[in-house]
């Protein structure tokens, strides 16, 4: 998963847009930025990096923890004062920031234009073809392959063998 200048992408992302088919349903991503560890673990973490930090503010503690650029982002979600020291910050402060880092929302409002897309279920349905030779049930003469139907898959080779299968398919039997 990427963060982009426009939102979130990358093949996890992808994957998942193929689920979302009605935007007005009010999509939201979680993420865990630290999944390999388990609340507890990292509230552990977080509390000896404040500890090493004592006098520092609370947004210079987090560099061993997050990515630069992430940090201004988590304490603005965080709602705390990015001046506040370590040594002044409450427990239930403390417990807030790991309940954010381990479960960040991402509010999805939009898919990217239909220009960008990896793959866009072209509209053919699958029930108007001949599977066996890819010929339009409607239109004699008339064969599909590739994008153009209403088919897709997840993002990881299975679009290309569904493009070069149906395209083989189409090619042997309409000569
Ligand atoms: C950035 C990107 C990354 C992708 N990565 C993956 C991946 O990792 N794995 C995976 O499985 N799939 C991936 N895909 C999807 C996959 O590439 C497509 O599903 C697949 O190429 C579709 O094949 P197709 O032959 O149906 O269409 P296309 O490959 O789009 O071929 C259609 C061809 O028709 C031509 N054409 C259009 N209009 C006309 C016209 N009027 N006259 C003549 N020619 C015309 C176009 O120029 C084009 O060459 C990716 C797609 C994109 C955009």
């Amino acid at each position: 998963m990427l963060f982009t200048h426009f939102g979130i992408s990358g093949p996890m992302v992808l994957s998942a847009s193929c689920n979302m088919r009605d935007f007005s349903l009010g999509y939201t991503a979680h993420i865990d930025f630290k999944p390999a560890l388990t609340f507890e673990q990292l509230d552990l973490r977080v509390r000896r990096d404040f500890k090493e930090n004592i006098n520092k503010s609370a947004s210079n503690s987090l560099g061993k923890l997050l990515p630069k650029k992430l940090i201004p982002v988590i304490i603005e979600r965080w709602g705390i004062d990015a001046d506040k020291k370590c040594n002044s910050l409450t427990k239930d402060e403390r417990k807030a920031l790991v309940s954010l880092l381990k479960d960040f929302t991402v509010k999805i409002t939009s898919a990217r234009p239909i220009n960008e897309a990896i793959i866009t279920s072209g509209g053919v349905k699958v029930s108007e073809i001949n599977p066996k030779t890819m010929e339009s049930k409607l239109v004699h003469g008339l064969y599909f392959c590739g994008e153009v139907i209403d088919v897709d898959a997840y993002t990881g080779g299975f679009n290309l063998v569904i493009a070069w299968a149906t395209g083989r398919l189409a090619g042997e039997n309409s000569i």
